[in-house]
């Protein structure tokens, strides 16, 4: 089996986001960058069904300027055997990034296609379902657990109140949940291998694929300031607040 993984460069969770002052988008300039904490799941997964035989070949896929090379550079420092870059300097939306990367499963021809189940800087939750539907493959979103019966995954997804078992018929889509495993750490000599590891750049724009957007952000901004608490003297004042103030109680 071979499985492409998706990986997107993305804010490092660690780091405190500030909206540019022209509410254009969010500063990303001298900006602490990481792969995205689902994709890196994403790989993880790969990488364990390969260590157990599962799998043969992990291609790596990111989408974005030359520096997503770093991310494709940790995927395959935690086990991936090839990089793909599809290089662009513009803002691309989920159905744009979803058309790109069902341009790199028509060549690389998975069995598979692991994705994360969002990015933490758009949140948008919709490109793995966006290119299951494009390539018509069934999906397992939210993936828990992910195990295999013949041809078809078994994935365990974590819904509202409890878990679901899907099974898909495979070639398929599955996109994970932060529970389905917990990532390596990075070893130095598996670092140092994974610059010799091969990785293709394509310009997005050479592709053919429609890039264009029919979603405008109109403006991004910062979440309002939260005020100040108060300290009140007695349970009568604080039920006084609530319901007088607050308007919480009747
Ligand atoms: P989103 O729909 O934007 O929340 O992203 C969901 C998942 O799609 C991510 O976890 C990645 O696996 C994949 N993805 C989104 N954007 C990109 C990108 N620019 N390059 C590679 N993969 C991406």
């Amino acid at each position: 089996m071979k499985i492409l993984v998706a990986v997107k460069r993305v804010i490092d969770y660690n780091v405190r986001v500030r909206v540019k002052g022209d509410q254009t988008g969010v500063e990303t300039a001298n900006v602490k960058m990481a792969i995205n904490p689902f994709c890196e799941i994403a790989v993880e997964e790969a990488v364990r069904l390969q260590e157990a035989g599962k799998a043969k070949e992990i291609v790596a896929v990111s989408i974005g300027p030359s520096q997503c090379q770093e991310v494709l550079r940790t995927a395959l420092a935690m086990g991936a055997d090839r990089g793909l870059l599809y290089e662009t300097d513009a803002e691309l939306q989920p159905l744009a990034i979803a058309r790109l990367l069902q341009h790199a499963i028509q060549k690389e021809q998975p069995t598979l296609v692991i994705l994360g189940k969002q990015a933490i800087d758009g949140d948008n939750n919709q490109t793995g379902q966006m290119l299951a539907a494009l390539l018509g493959w069934p999906q397992g979103t939210f993936a828990s657990k992910l195990e295999f019966d013949g041809n078809q995954a078994i994935v365990t997804r974590e819904i509202d109140g409890g878990l679901e078992t899907v099974a898909l018929d495979l070639p398929a889509v599955v996109t994970t949940d932060l529970r389905l495993n917990e990532p390596r750490y990075l070893k130095l000599p598996n670092i140092m291998k994974a610059k010799k590891k091969p990785l293709d750049v394509v310009p997005a724009a050479s592709t053919g694929v429609e890039l264009a957007s029919a979603l405008k952000v109109l403006r991004v901004t910062e979440p309002p300031r939260r005020s100040g608490g108060v300290k009140v003297a007695s349970v009568q004042e604080l039920v006084d607040k609530l319901r007088n103030e607050a308007k919480v109680l009747s």
